[in-house]
């Protein structure tokens, strides 16, 4: 028996596996991970897989990053945890500080949690607070686009759109307003904008009519990314903050998946020049190392909250590891990383790279559409490519392009039909090519018959 093996056996004798129908593994075996570096990851029997989508869309460094190890042995020494609440320390309040910096003005003030979903539920719970707190509790309702994601629980949940994650639980869901999202599926880039603008009109629509019941639109800026790496333009954005305000309702981005320059700027709404109500963010945010999030908000928000201990307004909304010293340790080191190495530069010229290498897939009989937004493309196999006919979900044309990855020693995880690199920033070129070769291959293989 090979160490993978042994390692496999205990596994599935002992965990219940994320996101994972558990008698997949019957078949396609669970990969176990002995070290990483860069962004190779290594199991183990010695294999190396290039890690494509960053550890579901955390890693942006790189596995053992030297510069944020060495920040969180430093933090370690000193603090790994005290309560947020009552207390405070240095690395919270840098991070802080330094996030009001580098996101749009005026979002002034960091809440804290350790993961996505949290975040947005304080975004919808805090969004609704303040139109209680300034007396208006009828608007409580939410807004939102389809195919949209924004975590597991119940709250997120019921603002998300993908229907194998929500369809089961709808019984427990809020009632959330829905209208259709914009979506340059299947068209050249520069009609993406008069999609966008006929899709907005459902949105104003929806505004118009309910805005009087209504706390919040939530949307994930520029990219769809659980709902299968679907792409709108920033105009879209400019939109919807204009008529937000319009309407009197507010605005929150959703940042968690396209924040920290995966776009192609810092953050997604750079692009629009917009700047929401609320900004979620977490993910790539300490470099993939540990986990935090944060909502960010403006001066309005925060003062229709302070007052009087009894006047009974505070946002008593908490978690036992908001804001952990570690995970702000590790978020400082990926914002100095962001600052000394150009980043963003520098993605620019790595994601003309990835263009110019996934362009000819295009010409693919069963490829509908390749798109791209900064550091995300996406190349969607259909069964038709005339018509867009998906092919059946039954048909698992993804996995088979995984299993053929893993063997060439590359990790892509298709989501579904959709086969995506959302690749740590520190791939190479000759990294970038390979990616191509695998990616050319599984795609002959998954669509074959
Ligand atoms: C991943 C994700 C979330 C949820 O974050 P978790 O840390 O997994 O709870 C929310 N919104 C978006 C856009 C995401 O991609």
């Amino acid at each position: 028996m090979s160490n993978n093996d042994a390692w496999m056996q205990r596994d599935i004798a002992s965990l219940w596996h994320p996101c994972t129908q558990m008698k997949d593994h019957e078949t396609l075996p669970v990969t176990p991970i002995r070290r990483g570096r860069g962004v190779w990851l290594e199991d183990f029997d010695g294999r190396q897989y290039l890690d494509a989508i960053s550890s579901w869309w955390v890693n942006i460094f790189g596995h053992a990053n030297e510069r944020i190890n060495d920040r969180i042995r430093a933090q370690l020494d000193s603090l790994e945890h005290v309560i947020l609440s009552g207390f405070t320390h240095q690395p919270v309040i840098e991070l802080s500080e330094r996030l009001g910096q580098l996101t749009p003005v005026g979002l002034g003030h960091c809440f804290y949690a350790d993961n996505g979903s949290a975040a947005v539920e304080i975004a919808l719970k805090m969004s609704y607070h303040y139109w209680y707190n300034v007396g208006r509790p009828e608007k409580r309702r939410f807004l939102t686009i389809t195919n949209g994601y924004h975590g597991e629980t119940l709250g997120a949940l019921s603002v998300g759109d993908v229907a194998i994650f929500t369809e089961t639980y709808r019984s427990l869901l809020l009632d959330v307003l829905k209208v259709p999202a914009p979506d340059g599926f299947g068209l050249p880039r520069e009609q993406w904008v008069a999609e966008a603008r006929e899709k907005f009109a459902h949105m104003e629509a929806a505004l118009e009519r309910h805005h009087h019941e209504l706390a919040a639109v939530i949307v994930e800026p520029l990219i769809q990314c659980a709902g299968g790496m679907r792409m709108y333009p920033p105009e879209y954005l400019g939109w919807l903050r204009e008529a937000c305000d319009r309407y009197n309702v507010q605005l929150i981005f959703d940042e968690i998946a396209v924040g920290f320059g995966r776009t192609g700027t810092l953050f997604a709404c750079e692009q629009a020049s917009v700047r929401p109500d609320y900004l979620c963010l977490s993910k790539a945010i300490t470099g993939g190392y540990l986990p935090l999030s944060v909502v960010m908000t403006t001066d309005e928000v925060y003062d229709a909250f302070y007052d009087d201990y009894a006047s009974l307004r505070a946002f008593l909304h908490s978690h036992s590891y908001t804001g952990n010293p570690l995970a702000c340790a590790a978020a400082l080191a990926t914002l100095d990383i962001f600052e000394q190495d150009n980043v963003i530069k520098a993605n620019r010229e790595k994601a003309d790279h990835i263009e110019q290498v996934t362009a000819p897939l295009r010409e693919h009989p069963h490829v509908g559409d390749v798109r791209q937004t900064g550091m995300v493309v996406a190349i969607e196999m259909v069964r038709d490519r005339a018509t867009l006919e998906p092919y059946d979900f039954r048909e698992r044309r993804g996995v088979r392009v995984f299993r053929h990855a893993m063997s060439r020693g590359a990790m892509l995880r298709p989501l579904g039909n959709v086969i995506y690199w959302m690749p740590p920033y520190v791939i190479e070129p000759g990294e970038i090519d390979f990616l191509a070769e695998v990616t050319r291959e599984g795609l002959e293989i998954a669509t074959r018959d």
